[in-house]
């Protein structure tokens, strides 16, 4: 078994399904963007957004992540309804930022900055769950077996139970997984297991 997360600012959802007893099998880290503007705050206002979501509009993620602050809205071990095939397996991350953001605009100051929350968190899961630094394929996606890092878009093209495309086209893999790789290792390092 790894190593815990941080305790993190925790803003209930509204929606989601507890787990139970036991420890809930995560293999997947999904990806997502929030879909609304860079701006100071925006991580606890879609955390209270999540909170008070009208049954029409059952929506919930496990971190709300901005530029700044990373709020908890769904417990890991309980199930969010953020990506429909890959609920059940996945810890959902929610960034900042829109599907349609440029190269340019991943690296501008802002999402820099959201990135680099991300990163920091995707590393805690990575080591919890013992997920390898990876993305997965489409393929490893679909054969519900193997352990990674995939974008909403991935899910929604393997299992068709959605239509979402984030977190975009330009969104930065290799630079994320970088990060994500640095700050597992030094996590690892701060916790003595390596
Ligand atoms: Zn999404």
């Amino acid at each position: 078994m790894g190593a815990e997360t941080d305790n993190f600012p925790f803003i209930k959802a509204r929606w989601f399904t507890p787990f139970g007893e036991g420890r809930r099998a995560v293999r997947l880290i999904v990806i997502h963007t929030m879909e609304t503007p860079e701006r100071d705050g925006i991580a606890e206002d879609i955390a209270n957004d999540f909170a008070t979501r009208p049954p029409d509009k059952k929506a919930s993620a496990h971190l709300c992540i901005d530029n700044k602050k990373i709020i908890q809205s769904v417990k890991d071990n309980d199930v969010a309804f953020a990506a429909p095939g890959a609920n059940s397996d996945g810890i959902h991350l929610e960034l900042s930022g829109r599907a349609k953001q440029t190269g340019a605009e991943w690296a501008d100051a802002y999402s820099t900055a959201v990135l680099e929350n991300a990163a920091n968190a995707a590393a805690q899961y990575c080591l919890k769950y013992e997920i390898p630094v990876k993305r997965l394929s489409n393929a490893e996606l679909g054969d519900k077996k193997a352990k990674g890092i995939v974008g909403h878009v991935q899910v929604s093209e393997v299992f068709k139970l959605s239509t979402h495309t984030d977190p975009g086209q330009s969104f930065p893999w290799d630079r994320f997984l970088a990060r994500v790789d640095v700050l597992r290792t030094e996590r690892m390092k701060k916790l003595g297991l390596i």
